[in-house]
């Protein structure tokens, strides 16, 4: 995910010992543009159901058990309820996941491990989500420029070690100018909701209008139709569990 204007390459990119695609996020200028979706009607979703990718070819989690997942805030520039409210956009994220997927994802509380390249996650942890300093608590986040970056490993087509690192000194001001309200928080809820998408298998897509365009530049606030479309694919097996 890049700022509109960088033109950054999004980082997409093989790494790990698996093959974790990764996909970075990097910090905007002032000045999105407000989204487009915010006043559309709840039963039309915004652009063309054709416009997603997978995030590596074929590849999904097990969706006859529950995804787990723990948050890591400890490197947040946030009081306790700073990061209550930081965890409940973590927990807003993995609902609209639910929603439009319907794979089953069970919090598993806070954890103080943090993604690092070619380390798995803790026992138990499908999916490590943290906020991370830039260059000093995570081996994926080594530059301040990247918001965050989103992904899994494959075995086969079986997805492990979901991961979101999220840049923890940027957190609290993510820019965006017209969006009525929280903007701040709808900018985080937006990268957490599309880095997390990441890691439950979702690629990019190329519309503005969806929340996996590479880029936090005005995109949807909720997911599209391109992403209703990855997302129903992604949970699409649970018909064969018993
Ligand atoms: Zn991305």
């Amino acid at each position: 995910m890049e700022s509109r204007g960088t033109g950054v390459h999004s980082g997409r990119r093989r790494a790990g010992i698996v093959g974790a695609l990764v996909v970075a996020v990097v910090v905007g200028a002032l000045g999105l543009a407000a989204p487009a979706s915010a006043q559309r009607p709840a039963d039309r979703l915004a652009g063309r159901a054709s416009d997603h990718s997978w995030l590596i070819e074929g590849a999904r989690w097990d969706a006859c058990r529950p995804i787990t997942y723990a948050v890591n805030t400890r490197h947040l520039r946030a009081d306790a309820a700073g990061k209550r409210a930081y965890v409940a956009e973590v927990r807003w994220a993995v609902r609209q996941i639910r929603l439009a997927s319907g794979l089953q994802l069970r919090y598993r509380g806070t954890t103080t491990a943090v993604p690092q390249r070619g380390v798995a996650n803790p026992a138990g942890v499908d999916v490590l989500i943290a906020w991370a300093r830039p260059g000093r608590d995570s081996s994926w986040l080594t530059e301040r420029r990247y918001l965050g970056y989103g992904g899994a490993e494959a075995v086969g087509h079986r997805l492990r070690n979901g991961f979101v690192v999220m840049n923890a000194d940027v957190a609290h001001r993510y820019p965006s100018r017209r969006y009525r309200g929280d903007r701040r928080a709808w900018n985080r809820r937006i990268t957490t909701l599309h880095e997390l998408s990441h890691a439950i298998g979702a690629g990019h897509a190329h519309g503005r209008s969806q929340v996996m365009y590479p880029t936090l530049a005005g995109q949807a606030y909720r997911f599209g139709a391109g992403d209703a479309t990855i997302m129903r694919t992604l949970g699409a097996d649970r018909s064969a569990c018993s």
